[in-house]
């Protein structure tokens, strides 16, 4: 069983240059007084660098939570980046495969693209486009608002 807890917030600036190519593989971070050591060579970092923003429906990440996670007795630090939507309601970016892993996709960066996890869960294993995702999700909204009304 594996628990995480979130034990900083930071700006995407300040976290994500620190995992290009060349960069030390691990970073030290303080929050307070204490220093927590972050494995930054990781392939969704990288992504994130290079683009923040959902290819579908084009929300930005712009938080970066320092999450501790609990499994068993060892302790993984990592971070998430997160969007902020109009609700103010956190929303986890992801790295979606282009074309799914479950379809041959293969984990090189070329087919890797940013997407929140609304749309990437729309996605799912399919070839859908970002725009056909996006078409999807608009879809899902109207027909949720539709089904509140009553007239
Ligand atoms: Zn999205």
């Amino acid at each position: 069983m594996s628990i995480y807890e979130t034990i900083g917030i930071f700006d995407p600036q300040d976290v994500l240059p620190y995992s290009r190519i060349g960069c030390p593989s691990v970073k030290k971070f303080k929050i307070k007084n204490r220093v927590y050591s972050v494995k930054m060579n990781k392939r969704q970092y990288r992504l994130f660098d290079s683009n923040s923003t959902c290819v579908s429906c084009g929300i930005k990440g712009n938080l970066m939570l320092l999450k501790v996670g609990k499994y068993w007795k060892v302790k993984d630090y990592f971070f998430n980046l997160y969007a902020k939507d109009a609700n103010c309601q956190l929303i986890l970016m992801t790295q979606d495969h282009i074309v799914s892993r479950h379809k041959g996709g293969s984990n090189s960066v070329h087919n890797l693209q940013t997407m929140c996890e609304i749309c990437n869960r729309i996605k799912g294993n399919s070839h859908r486009t970002p725009k056909e995702v996006n078409i999807i999700r608009k879809k899902k909204i109207i027909e949720k608002y539709m089904a509140k009304r009553v007239d």
